[in-house]
């Protein structure tokens, strides 16, 4: 550190000069965050010192992370879920393997997950001791669910679905999982980090989420879709008590046990979800929603105009091409299989895909 700290006005220039280093959201197709909605920021910056690892403190933003556990719950159908407010899909991801590691104690546990599912899988594996089974795709990228029920086992502690894949934005047959689950009396959590926030306000949403019985857990990223601030994810589960196989002692905090990977929580991330979803409703997020989704149907019809085909139809706002070129100024990505991979975020506006498209058409020229 330096001996004397420095004048207010030089930082504040220094870390202006970082900042202009990042790139401004709206050249970016790649990403699934999207910057905050304005209520979102305006109520992050009201929440800033809040703590919710030391929630007697703070009653008030307590209060609101219940909301976001029930409002989030009755999004998934099941109004009575409980939940927590976590960093994200990793910890979600994470912490819903450690409560089925725990329901069922085994020698040598594995987990059963699709071969699309993110790396946060592979961290919680690597953490928790658990051997990772990986079910192939079909030709769609969806789970093969013919594949599942031999990879099934007497150690298997969990079966993992994916609502949105990150790659290809498709919905796994969570219904089949759900079937396989109730029948092989095992763990489903279904990782609805992203699709969580997207398939309930299309039109014709596939069920996924509490209102199949064999669902246990479920993860959503407020952070993502939701145009939350970071950090803002949710992990829900069907029966409450299962949270307590996580619970430690906390002495000399205002609460005595804590079932959370984190200790000292942001609130402010957590009131900027409520906020949002406050603001918008159900009517607001529809439109949101639809706005996405028309905007990659647009890309999906421009890109095979110009002689890209889609890799598959997305189930959300994720598309997905045989395409090795990239315009100069844009940042795509590549899935592992190589297709190029734009995620139509809300900050993908209609403009912007009308400005990829045509410079996509010019570097075809
Ligand atoms: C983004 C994502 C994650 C990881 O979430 P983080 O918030 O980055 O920790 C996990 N699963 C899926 C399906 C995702 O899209």
């Amino acid at each position: 550190m330096r001996e004397v700290g420095c004048p207010e006005e030089d930082l504040f220039s220094f870390l202006l000069s970082r900042r202009q280093e990042d790139l401004g959201y709206r050249n970016i197709l790649s990403s699934m965050c999207t910057p905050p909605h304005p209520v979102a920021a305006r109520a992050h910056a009201m929440f800033l010192e809040t703590n919710l690892g030391d929630p007697g403190l703070f009653p008030g933003t307590a209060a609101l992370e219940e909301l976001l556990v029930e409002r989030l719950g009755t999004l998934m159908h099941f109004p009575k879920a409980g939940g927590y407010a976590t960093s994200g899909g990793t910890e979600s991801n994470i912490q819903a393997f450690r409560i089925a590691k725990k329901q069922k104690p085994v020698k040598s546990p594995n987990v059963v997950v699709p071969a699309s599912s993110h790396f946060s899988f592979q961290k919680a594996c690597d953490i928790l001791g658990l051997e990772a089974r990986t079910v192939p795709l079909d030709s769609e990228f969806r789970m093969d669910t013919e594949a599942l029920d031999g990879l099934v086992d007497k150690n298997t502690v969990c079966i993992v679905g994916v609502v949105g894949t990150t790659e290809y934005g498709v919905v796994d047959p969570i219904a089949s999982l759900s079937d396989v689950a109730e029948d092989r009396d095992v763990f489903l959590h279904v990782d609805a980090a992203f699709g969580g926030m997207v398939v309930p306000f299309l039109d014709r949403p596939v069920p996924f989420d509490f209102r199949l019985p064999g669902v246990a857990s479920v993860s959503v990223d407020p952070h993502k879709m939701g145009m939350s601030t970071i950090p803002a994810g949710c992990l829900l589960v069907r029966n409450p008590e299962h949270f307590s196989c996580l619970n430690v002692d906390t002495p000399y905090l205002t609460v005595k046990r804590e079932c959370t990977l984190a200790g000292t929580r942001p609130g402010a991330s957590v009131a900027a979800a409520v906020a949002v979803l406050e603001y918008l409703g159900m009517d607001g997020m529809r439109a949101v929603v639809a706005g996405c989704m028309e905007n990659a149907r647009r890309l999906i019809d421009g890109m095979e105009t110009l002689g890209y085909p889609r890799a598959v139809t997305p189930d959300v706002n994720v598309a997905t091409f045989s395409c090795d070129r990239v315009p100069a100024g844009w940042r795509v990505s590549r899935t592992r299989n190589g297709h190029m991979r734009i995620v139509c975020m809300p900050h993908v506006t209609r403009d912007v895909i009308e400005n990829f498209l045509k410079d996509m058409s010019d570097t075809n020229a």
